[in-house]
């Protein structure tokens, strides 16, 4: 079984200039809020294939790629949803270089592979999680499941108010 890994040691792998290295590694995530919703990896830990290069220069450039479903309930119909995500993710590090080729998740040859990993994942999330891409959703009057209910499900046009008044009239 791959390692599990929050933090990932670039420095423990001792590259020399050129030289790379791929590796598996099972990375915990953390559920994303959507709204009032939230997101899971599945599985989880993901099976991350993380590879790490080391430049001419100092510094490094890695690549990250896993696949995870992201379940949770379907934005329309409010059933499990778990729309399967490939999702792949660059960084380059290197070092006193300015902002630019400074990577936010890596500090002193330390990879925060948690934080890149989640991050990837919710930026890979689509905006809308549906169960199925035509779902239908619910109706809006009674909150059927128009999936399960049918086409024909509808309703008859709200009563007019002043109906009530014109039967009141004929009881009294
Ligand atoms: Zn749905
Ligand atoms: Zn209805």
């Amino acid at each position: 079984m791959p390692p599990r890994a929050h933090d990932f040691d670039l420095a423990g792998l001792r590259l020399n200039t050129g030289e790379g290295r791929r590796l598996q590694l099972d990375v915990p995530v953390e559920p994303i809020q959507l709204g009032s919703e939230t997101y899971e990896a599945q599985p989880n830990p993901v099976h991350a294939d993380l590879s790490v290069s080391r430049m001419n220069g100092g510094g490094y450039a890695l690549r990250l790629a896993f696949a995870a479903a992201a379940s949770g309930p379907c934005m329309r119909c409010l059933r499990p949803a778990s729309p399967q995500l490939d999702i792949e993710a660059r960084e380059v590090d290197v070092p006193h270089s300015g902002d630019e080729l400074e990577s936010p998740y890596v500090h002193d040859e330390t990879l925060d592979l948690a934080a890149w990993v989640r991050d990837a994942f919710a930026l890979a999330i689509p905006s809308k999680i549906l169960c199925r891409a035509d779902c239908l959703g619910l109706c809006p009057i009674c909150a059927a499941d128009l999936n399960e209910a049918g086409p024909e499900h509808s309703h008859e046009s709200a009563p007019d108010p002043r109906w009530d008044k014109l039967r009141e009239l004929r009881l009294e």
